[in-house]
C-alpha cells in the first residue's frame, strides 16, 4: 500500500478550495442580477405573479422574464407569494366539492 502524502494532499485540498471559492464568488455575484427562477432559456419558472414576467407566446408557453438585469429583480414579486399556495388549495377543494356532487 503506498504512503499518504501530507503535504501533497494539502497542496490539492488548498486548490479545490480555491476552485469552489471562486465559483461561490460569481454565484454570489450573478445572484444580485438573475434571478433564481429564471431558467437557461430566460423563461420564469416562478409560480406567483412578478411584473417582469412578458406576455407568453402562446397559451401554453412560459412568460418571458422581462428582467434586463440592472435592478433588483425582487421588488417586482407578488408581495404575498403564499396566495399561489392558497389559490391551489381552493381549486383542489372546488374540484373535490364539484367530484363529489357529480357522483351522488
Ligand atoms: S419574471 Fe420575475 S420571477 Fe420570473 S424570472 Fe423574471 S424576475 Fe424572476
Amino acid at each position: 500500500m503506498s504512503k499518504v502524502d501530507r503535504k501533497e494532499i494539502d497542496k490539492r485540498m488548498a486548490r479545490i478550495s480555491d476552485i469552489f471559492s471562486e465559483m461561490v464568488a460569481h454565484a454570489e455575484s450573478l445572484s444580485r442580477t438573475r434571478c433564481p427562477y429564471r431558467d437557461r432559456f430566460d423563461h420564469c419558472t416562478a409560480e406567483f405573479r412578478c411584473r417582469n414576467q412578458n406576455p407568453p407566446a402562446a397559451e401554453d408557453a412560459r412568460h418571458p422574464c422581462g428582467h434586463d438585469g440592472d435592478f433588483d429583480y425582487r421588488s417586482a414579486w407578488e408581495s404575498q407569494p403564499l396566495a399561489h399556495e392558497r389559490a391551489k388549495k381552493k381549486v383542489t377543494k372546488i374540484r373535490r366539492d364539484a367530484t363529489r356532487r357529480r357522483n351522488q
